[in-house]
């Protein structure tokens, strides 16, 4: 039996054999810990009936475990140093396909069509670039791509702001975003020891389940977004004075936004940090007629 790729002495190995050197710019901190990999993978809920989608596979550390729970992976790696490697590593594992790709040019609808046409369902695993997190996150879901699962590794920070609640301090556009299609939790937080090399921060599991339904009705998706970017753009300043900011024609159109909010029945001198999704949506359905137009 091979030993795991994810082990201190094989990735030294394989990445000697290979004369790879890490390139920082794309995240490349790989996983050297089989026991977190183990938990990723019963974070994913993957069998055989799964396909899965990963993201960044670097060496395989993590390939090689869904390979060997899930029914089949298709592996995107912007490096094109590693799929020699890959090729090597992955080499016991038939099921799964490496594709030298920058994921955010990939067309995931197809992929999906194309190469999970025979599977129940799609789930995200990944390990991923810290740089691109959150361009990630959100391609896969504003473009509508059926996944019911995101198990994704990311710096914590980042995972403690997508999960946050109204009136704290984390609470933001990225929450709504994200919680507006997604039920966000933390599965489990990461120390930098885990990986070669050792990222600078804290890291975290997340695993990200699509809701049923979304919590509220809304006009347009990426106008929501709009508004509750502009809302967190002076955390200090009020909910009015942040869309008087940040819509177009904003200062001189102050009697529409009030109206907007009475309509949506929230008191202008709130903070966006205390309002929920369901009050942004409902309060984005009433400035759309007057602002929204724009967006699409
Ligand atoms: N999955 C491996 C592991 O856990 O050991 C590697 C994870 S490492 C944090 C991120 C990986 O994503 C690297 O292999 C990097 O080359 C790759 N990557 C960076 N940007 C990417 C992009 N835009 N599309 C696809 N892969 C990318």
């Amino acid at each position: 039996m091979m030993k795991d790729i994810a082990t201190p002495a094989r990735t030294k190995e394989i990445l000697q054999k290979h004369g790879f050197s890490f390139k920082k710019s794309l995240g490349q901190n790989f996983l050297i810990d089989p026991n977190i990999l183990k938990n990723i993978i019963y974070h994913a809920g993957i069998d055989k009936r799964s396909g899965v989608i990963e993201i960044g596979p670097g060496i395989g550390a993590l390939t090689e475990p869904i390979a060997r729970a899930a029914g089949k992976v298709v592996a995107f790696e912007i490096d094109g140093r590693l799929l020699p490697v890959l090729e090597d590593t992955l080499s016991p594992y038939p099921n799964v396909t490496v594709v030298h790709q920058d994921i955010l040019e990939v067309d995931l609808n197809a992929v999906i069509e194309e190469q999970f046409a025979d599977f129940d369902e799609v789930t995200v695993v990944a390990n991923l670039p810290y740089y691109v997190t959150t361009p990630i996150i959100m391609k896969f879901l504003m473009g509508k791509v059926p996944i019911e699962r995101m198990v994704i590794m990311m710096q914590r920070e980042v995972a403690d702001r997508i999960t946050a609640v109204p009136g704290t301090k984390a609470y933001g556009s990225l929450s709504i975003a994200i919680q507006y299609y997604m039920d966000a939790e933390v599965s489990m937080i990461v120390p930098r020891t885990v990986f070669m090399p050792q990222p600078n921060v804290e890291s975290a599991v997340l695993r990200l389940s699509r809701k049923a339904t979304p919590p509220a009705f809304v006009i347009n998706e990426e106008f929501l977004f709009k508004v509750a970017r502009g809302s967190f753009v002076q955390r200090r300043k009020t909910i009015l004075n942040n869309l008087q900011a940040s819509l177009s024609q904003g200062k001189a159109k102050k009697e529409a936004i009030l109206e907007a909010l009475s309509t949506a029945e929230i008191n202008p001198t709130r903070r966006g940090e205390t309002l929920s999704i369901e009050e942004f949506a409902t309060l984005s359905n009433a400035l759309y007629e007057e602002f929204g137009r724009s967006v699409n």
